[in-house]
């Protein structure tokens, strides 16, 4: 039986409460998680995993890391307990060449179950990390999305988890509308999107409003990732379209071909 070909997901995680909180963003989240086809497996690619080279968490049972401080106890209490898959991260290895290893050094970060906690309650589907490298061109970080591809087909849920506008240095607390470099930039990043012109994002730095949307490139990149593998009959759906603190955008993006 062929299995049916997995969309691709961006999520825009924002604040650690997320994972906690029920608003409008966590009930599109756990939406998704009800509407999608079930993945067999998740690769989840998150801002918080930075390493040099990229590194596949190979675990039969990954750990729940807390990597935030300065937020309720009831946070720290969370467990995410979904089994990894050894098998996955080898076969993302295989796809990636050279530029891939396997480790046994992390487990799951907030960037990862503070979304998936919420689509999938049960955390009864194996997750997978895959680390950011920081140091790879745009067009790299595509290519590491092209190379991914194939496991769409094999029931794959590939899900980039950051935020498309994200400066921390700029956050009003409490400003729901956007800063205007914030508004310029996410628009820019939405237009591309949603035509379908995802090779338009490798120039994202010229984008109006691109230096403090991005300034510092961990919770864009994995969109770049996602987006390099997207073909062209996938169809972008966006979701989340607001932003909290004026300096971050909850946006997220579900690319599929049906
Ligand atoms: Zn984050």
């Amino acid at each position: 039986m062929t299995q049916d070909r997995m969309p691709l997901l961006f999520v825009g995680h924002g604040s650690p409460m997320n994972a906690v909180e029920d608003n409008a963003f966590t009930r599109t989240w756990q939406e998704l998680g009800e509407r999608l086809p079930r993945p067999r497996a998740i690769l989840c690619i998150s801002a918080h995993f930075i390493t040099s080279g990229l590194h596949a968490v190979c675990l039969n049972q990954p750990q729940t890391i807390h990597d935030f401080y300065g937020f309720p106890q009831k946070l720290f209490d969370i467990e995410y307990p979904a089994p990894g898959s050894p098998e996955l991260a080898q076969r993302v290895v295989d796809l990636l060449g050279d530029q891939a290893q396997l480790t046994q050094d992390w487990g799951l970060d907030h960037g990862a179950w503070s979304v998936l906690r919420v689509m999938y309650p049960k955390a009864d589907i194996p997750v997978v990390q895959l680390s950011l490298d920081l140091s790879k061109t745009a067009k790299q970080q595509m290519d590491i999305g092209k190379l991914l591809a194939p496991l769409r087909d094999e029931g794959i849920l590939i899900l980039g988890s950051g935020n498309i506008v994200h400066n921390l240095r700029e956050i009003r607390m409490g400003q729901v509308e956007p800063l205007p470099f914030a508004r310029s930039f996410a628009k820019a990043v939405q237009s591309q999107v949603l035509h379908g012109n995802y090779e338009g994002l490798l120039h994202y730095r010229d984008f109006d409003g691109s230096a403090p949307s991005v300034n510092s490139s961990e919770h864009f990149v994995p969109l770049l990732n996602v987006l390099g593998a997207a073909n062209e009959n996938d169809t972008a759906e966006e979701f989340n379209h607001d932003f909290v603190w004026g300096s971050l955008s909850m946006t997220g993006y579900l690319l599929s071909d049906t």
